[in-house]
């Protein structure tokens, strides 16, 4: 594909926790100029703006409450409209459920969207856990290690900051399983949803990141 086409691609990237997502969607925004929308930063990003969309997340975050849907789907739209993301887009982490699917479907009609392809990262159960089990954060300086595919130079030390390093509450087996059922829930749907309209690009997320990159620039 020509490089000025690829700069207006608009994607969707869908996937179980631990498939990989974040690290891929940041690896395409960079090699095909497209703005990375995830919903975690836009969160962020809104509420740190004091936006009004921002100001009525807040009241849920504050309460330690999940963001409405209805909201979260308002947030990702506002951040489409902007002039980078018109330039195309890669979209990380939503629509997580059938409503936000058929509501991003509303405004991808509107905006004469139709051309939009949707990435599908499938891990098996055990990678997941593999990967998000060996998971530790560094307390001070948030940097990541793996204990099996990238682990500290000393013990259970971080290498850049030699501050302590744990596992998040989300990593432990437990709460991966418990992730894993909440996605298959309502995330598989808007999987079989995309898949009925012909637009799922399917990759096995089980090899090596640099792997799945490659193939998926190729596919693309
Ligand atoms: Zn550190």
């Amino acid at each position: 594909m020509e490089k000025t086409q690829m700069a207006m691609l608009k994607l969707v990237l869908l996937g179980p926790p631990g498939a990989g997502k974040g690290t891929q969607a940041k690896s395409l925004s960079e090699e095909l100029g497209l703005a990375h929308i995830s919903t975690g930063d836009i969160l962020r990003q809104a509420i740190q703006l004091d936006s009004a969309l921002g100001k009525e997340a807040k009241h849920y975050v504050d309460k330690g409450e999940l963001v409405p849907d209805g909201l979260v789907t308002k947030m990702v739209i506002e951040r489409l409209k902007r002039p980078d993301a018109k330039r195309g887009f890669i979209l990380d982490g939503f629509p997580r459920n059938i409503k936000q699917a058929e509501d991003l479907d509303s405004f991808f009609a509107q905006e004469g969207y139709s051309d939009y392809k949707v990435i599908y990262l499938d891990a098996t159960e055990k990678t997941i856990i593999q990967r998000l089990g060996g998971r530790m954060i560094c307390k001070k300086c948030q940097a990541v290690f793996h204990m099996t595919n990238m682990p500290p130079k000393e013990g259970s030390r971080c290498d850049f900051c030699k501050s302590e390093l744990y596992q998040r509450q989300d990593d432990r087996e437990e709460t991966v399983k418990y992730r894993l059922s909440v996605y298959a829930q309502a995330t598989k749907p808007v999987v079989e949803y995309y898949a009925r309209q012909g637009r799922i690009m399917e990759f096995d997320a089980d090899r090596e990141s640099s792997v799945v990159l490659k193939e998926m620039l190729q596919g693309l």
